[in-house]
């Protein structure tokens, strides 16, 4: 039996990321091709070499001995914002107080005025730049969240331009509405109010226009609180939207718990989550994401309970957590040596927590983030000897090849 498929790659060593019973974790697959016929993958291959059936295909890649991996996933962005805050930064490094760089209008604010203040031209463009970076490093499917509008104006024109990312760059985009990030200037000391808004007015408008895959909320002593998290996730469930929560960063609100009982898809960043909200994550089916480069950026001690998360099989995630005030960061494979480095996670645990857990935090593990029969075929082939070389590595593009619904979308100069 001979089929045509679309394309064909062969001459790989893969790591599926396949969660079979008797898997290793990698599922590793040695000599292996991948056959795909309308975006998606319909064979998998193993031990090429000794498999006399012919092949037919469109279009051929030989991966001349290299690792395959799924697409990489990033699931916790803010991708899209005015200007940024290098210039601060600087400030803060000169000496000068984070209450003299607030009163001279810095931090979130003047992400939120710039934002405001900028065109949705400007928005794309510098957003698509900041895209591409992740692109260039096999991120093939990227979360974005509003949350520098905090005016149903601005979150619209925020989650309008993800769609518009969407639209026109080669990847998938997952948009977020992350109205409950800050308390806007014009509601100083009128928070409760603001959430008013952000339920009664910016919700149910921004999900009729289909702008909404998912609800966050900032729960924290300096956002919002318990409460005010629980109104988000009340009119939400009652739009019928998924959650998920930034818990637990700076101080434990209990965030973790609430998300758990709303079947959050994840809570994000979890530095001070006790070992009491980690049972409460092993009974749901939550995703803890970790954001190493946010831990990094703002010096952080304390570490995320991984020794509890990990004895109670909770999936976690990896994440770039990319924006202008705490995580300027846009290497996803960074990330990944952050967390092998800082969290002491496992190179294995770092790969599963940019793929196959990176999807379940967006709800997309059904089409996306590992290498099985009726999965998208999103890939990458990698210039590795190993697998963990994608965690060891501190800077440098070991990329060669991205591949997303079936199509080549980066190459390296060399496979040309
Ligand atoms: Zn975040």
């Amino acid at each position: 039996m001979s089929s045509v498929f679309d394309l064909v790659v062969h001459n790989v060593n893969i790591a599926t990321m396949a969660e079979a019973e008797d898997s290793d974790g990698y599922g590793i697959i040695e000599d292996g091709a991948v056959c795909i016929d309308d975006g998606k993958i319909v064979r998998v291959i193993a031990n090429c070499e000794n498999n006399s059936e012919t092949i037919e295909s469109e279009h051929t890649i030989d991966g001349q001995g290299r690792w395959m991996t799924p697409g990489l996933i990033d699931c916790h962005t803010h991708l899209i914002y005015g200007g940024n805050r290098a210039k601060e930064y600087e400030m803060r490094l000169q000496g000068v107080s984070y209450e003299e760089i607030a009163k001279q209008g810095g931090g979130i604010v003047s992400t939120v005025k710039a934002t405001r203040e900028a065109s949705k031209q400007e928005l794309f463009e510098s957003a698509a730049k900041r895209l591409s970076y992740l692109i260039d490093e096999g991120v093939t499917c990227v979360e974005i969240k509003s949350g520098y509008g905090l005016d149903l104006q601005t979150e619209l024109k925020m989650l309008e331009v993800a769609d518009q990312l969407a639209q026109f760059s080669p990847v998938e985009i997952s948009k977020t509405f992350l109205g409950a990030h800050a308390v806007p200037p014009e509601y100083k000391n009128r928070s409760d109010e603001y959430i008013d808004l952000v339920c009664n007015e910016m919700m149910p408008e921004l999900n009729k226009r289909g702008l909404i895959d998912c609800v966050d909320a900032f729960c924290e002593g300096i956002g919002f609180s318990l409460e005010q998290t629980k109104k988000v996730f009340d009119t939400a469930k009652s739009l019928g939207l998924p959650v998920k929560l930034h818990a637990e960063q700076l101080s434990n609100l209990g965030g973790s718990k609430l998300a758990c009982e709303y079947n959050a898809w994840s809570v994000d960043h979890l530095e001070y989550l006790s070992e009491d909200d980690v049972s409460y994550l092993a009974k749901s089916q939550t995703v803890a994401t970790l954001l190493p480069g946010a831990f990094y950026f703002l010096n952080e001690t304390k570490l995320p309970p991984i020794d509890a998360l990990r004895k109670n099989n909770v999936p976690i995630a990896i994440a770039t957590d990319s924006n202008p005030g705490s995580s300027p960061c846009l290497s996803l494979l960074l990330m990944m040596n952050m967390a092998t480095t800082l969290f002491k996670m496992t190179p294995l645990e770092a790969l599963q927590g940019v793929t196959i857990n990176a999807a379940k935090a967006l709800g997309k593990e059904d089409r996306l983030g590992s290498i099985e029969i009726g999965k998208q075929a999103d890939l990458v082939i990698w210039d590795i000897n190993s697998p963990a070389e994608l965690s060891y590595r501190i800077g440098g593009n070991p990329r060669y090849t991205v591949i997303k619904n079936g199509n080549v979308i980066v190459s390296s100069p060399q496979s040309i």
